[in-house]
């Protein structure tokens, strides 16, 4: 388990350890979502917010085909609008991201714009890469979100890989199968 705070610039990242008593159960709700997507049709991602104390607010499943093929319906940019449009700044950086899944760079990149303080995430980009391989559906774009959130002007907090067996276990046979 990594855990960082990225900072606004340069230098390396002081290593912290914040991993919080409810982030894993808030994660496997968001497990519990992408289970729940696949089940109805969409690619097995789920995303959860949460405030500070670890109250979920939001859930949100992955909406490809829910939204007619979008391919950019991911579970953590919809979640992320969702939250900007519903919160303000000052309490959305109290609140965390759960998600089944590293954020890939559009979805950290509208994490950071909602200004979402705090990330926790279940499997790498680079382990789902593995998983999905070049799927059309689902060429993971493979970059770790720290790089993007390295970038921005204020700070968000990265926790995971986090139960990374159980978030590749929500991908197993998925893309194989998938036509
Ligand atoms: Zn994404």
């Amino acid at each position: 388990m990594l855990s960082f705070m990225s900072p606004p610039a340069g230098d390396e990242p002081p290593m912290t350890s914040s991993l919080r008593p409810y982030d894993e159960a808030l994660l496997r709700l968001a497990f519990d979502l992408a289970k729940r997507s696949r089940e109805a049709g969409d690619h097995p991602f789920g995303s959860v917010l949460a405030d500070g104390e670890g109250k979920p607010l939001m859930e949100q499943g992955n909406g490809y085909s829910a939204a007619g093929n979008d391919r950019t319906a991911h579970a953590e940019s919809l979640l992320a609008s969702r939250a900007a449009r519903a919160y303000d700044l000052a309490d959305l950086a109290k609140c965390t991201l759960y998600t089944s899944a590293e954020p890939c760079a559009m979805c950290a990149g509208a994490i950071y714009w909602a200004g979402i303080g705090r990330v926790v995430y279940g499997l790498t980009e680079k382990a789902l890469k593995a998983l999905t391989g070049a799927h059309e559906e689902n060429p993971t774009l493979d970059l770790p979100c720290d790089i993007v959130f390295a970038a921005g002007q204020r700070a968000t907090e990265v926790v995971g890989p986090l139960l990374e067996d159980e978030a590749a276990q929500l991908q197993a046979d998925f893309w194989r199968t998938r036509g």
